[in-house]
């Protein structure tokens, strides 16, 4: 089972057409870059994904759930790191974690043991009585990691979570969760607009104006299209005349 599939799904602000049936797939335990330009209509694929916005056509299904037929089990397979932080500055890592746990539902023992579990492996533990204001920004991005997996979703979703980090801290951020993936299984959905996070054996999706370019591992993409990952992705979101998905 897929731990995320989109299919044909197509999404339009009034006359202004933001997707154009774009289907992907992701397998189990795979990291995937989602990649595009700007306007590309990334936010729009995340907004649907995390149902910020009701679908109009095409589906999404999140393991075995369809976000149409039952969303409630779909977003419950979902961990989502919001491009825009969230967590309380004012609350210590722990507490930011109980929190959400408490709007999870998670009972008193489920809690703790969850937040220990997600502390120790995001390496907060010992941070875990600190404020989140004292944090850096690597930190308080593991945090928010840690509060998207509290409810051990299958996929996890980051929105271009490394903007704002300088470059150690985003390499960093960017290694930490390819060893979710490759240790606890977890589906990784990481859009960015920064080719330099991509690596050859990722699953990667271009969006262009609203279509979805290319699919597949990068270097196969690479072979395929020849030169290099900068090079296939500026031929492939070359602006065109209308600058608006057909
Ligand atoms: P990206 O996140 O890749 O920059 P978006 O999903 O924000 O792309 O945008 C996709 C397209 O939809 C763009 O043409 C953009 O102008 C348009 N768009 C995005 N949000 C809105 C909105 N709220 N109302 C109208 N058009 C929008």
């Amino acid at each position: 089972m897929n731990a995320l599939e989109v299919h044909d799904l197509s999404f339009a602000y009034g006359a202004r057409q933001a997707l154009s049936a774009v289907s992907f797939s992701l397998a189990p335990g795979r990291f995937a870059a989602l990649l595009g330009p700007n306007g590309a209509g990334k936010s729009t694929l995340i907004a649907l994904l995390t149902r910020l916005y009701d679908l109009q056509t095409g589906d999404i299904r999140v393991g075995d759930h369809s976000l149409r037929d039952a969303p409630r089990a779909a977003l419950k397979q979902l961990g989502v790191v919001f491009q825009q932080s969230t967590l309380d500055l004012d609350l210590s890592v722990e507490q930011n974690l109980r929190y959400q746990a408490a709007l999870h539902g998670l009972s008193r023992r489920q809690t703790d043991l969850r937040v220990e579990a997600e502390l120790a492996r995001q390496s907060l533990t010992e941070r875990r009585r600190e404020k989140v204001r004292e944090l850096n920004g690597g930190h308080r991005r593991r945090v928010e990691i840690a509060r998207a997996l509290l409810h051990e979703p299958r996929l996890l979703l980051l929105d271009e979570a490394s903007v704002g980090l300088d470059p150690a801290s985003r390499l960093a951020l960017n290694q930490h969760v390819r060893s979710l993936c490759l240790d606890q299984g977890i589906s990784v959905l990481w859009t960015t607009h920064l080719l330099d996070e991509v690596q050859a054996d990722d699953a990667l999706m271009i969006l262009h104006q609203g279509r979805l370019v290319a699919s597949g591992q990068v270097d196969a993409l690479i072979q395929a299209q020849g030169g290099d990952l900068g090079s296939v992705f500026a031929r492939l979101t070359r602006p065109t005349a209308t600058g608006a998905a057909a």
